[in-house]
């Protein structure tokens, strides 16, 4: 590789679209026409030395794998080089599974992650499984300490709100030519966080709702994520480029219509999908 790509694997919330036993006008389209399904939010990074790195393991990462497939002709198999893991929610950490003696059986997949979420992987099956058969070699994160990747590649990650039941939260700031910022899961905006936007040339952003209408203000309370309507707001005139990730099944953004999601692309803002490529 003559440049590091980053490439969209997944833009949909943990559930993916469509989300198992739902009949919303969204998720019936995307299951009837199988080009609007979305997968959980995940990012491949391709670094110089044609190493694969993969921002989140999700349920759905059999198939999110052959959307790199390309990159890899001569590979008789594909599987990442290492992982990065951002929190403890289903739709981020369990495609680990797919690393066992039931399916790849890797050899010591380097797993990059907090000590809390290192401690929440060891205390439970199946994952405590892959570390003890050494399928996953987990490698911890120190919050804000730059790792350098491959070579003119590094990650700084950074701590978000969240809802940390069982672990804390990352995002993560990717560093080559250009800098990418990738926070697809966080609970509001701190300075912190709107600092790394204002300061990366691109982002990719939790974008799971469009407005806090659009679900009961009871679960709105208990799963708060920033509506995209006050990121817009929040981010207006400014050049950097923006992209929304991580979209829930309920929201309008991505109506057959398509209303809102021109109403947005006219503010310069993306939308992210599967295969989309951020060079880096
Ligand atoms: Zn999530
Ligand atoms: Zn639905
Ligand atoms: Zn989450």
């Amino acid at each position: 590789m003559n440049k590091v790509i980053a490439r969209i694997l997944g833009s949909a919330q943990d559930g993916g679209i469509p989300q198992v036993g739902c009949l919303c006008e969204r998720c019936q389209w995307a299951r009837m026409d199988t080009a609007h399904a979305r997968f959980p939010a995940s990012l491949a990074i391709v670094g110089r030395s044609g190493r694969l790195l993969l921002i989140d393991a999700t349920p759905s990462l059999p198939q999110q794998l052959d959307l790199v497939r390309d990159l890899f002709p001569s590979d008789k198999r594909l599987l990442p080089d290492s992982v990065l893991l951002s929190h403890a929610h289903i739709g981020h950490y369990s495609g680990l599974m797919f690393f066992g003696k039931e399916v790849a059986s890797t050899k010591a997949t380097p797993v990059y992650c907090t000590f809390a979420m290192k401690h929440f992987l060891e205390s439970n099956k199946p994952f405590s499984y892959l570390i003890e058969r050494n399928e996953i070699r987990i490698k911890e994160l120190e919050k804000s300490k730059t790792i350098l990747f491959d070579e003119d590649l590094n990650i700084t990650p950074i701590e978000v709100p969240h809802r940390n039941e069982d672990a804390d939260t990352l995002s993560f700031l990717i560093r080559s030519n250009r800098t990418l910022f990738y926070a697809p899961d966080f609970d509001q905006y701190t300075e912190t966080i709107d600092r790394c936007v204002r300061s990366s040339d691109i982002s990719v952003l939790d974008g799971c709702f469009w407005s806090r209408q659009e679900v009961s203000d009871r679960s709105y309370e208990t799963i708060p994520h920033p509506p995209i309507v006050e990121t817009l707001e929040r981010f207006k005139g400014l050049k950097n480029r923006i992209v929304f990730t991580h979209m829930n099944h309920t929201n309008p953004i991505l109506d057959r219509d398509g209303r809102l999601r021109s109403k947005l692309e006219k503010n310069g803002f993306r939308l992210a999908r599967e295969g989309m490529d951020i060079p880096i």
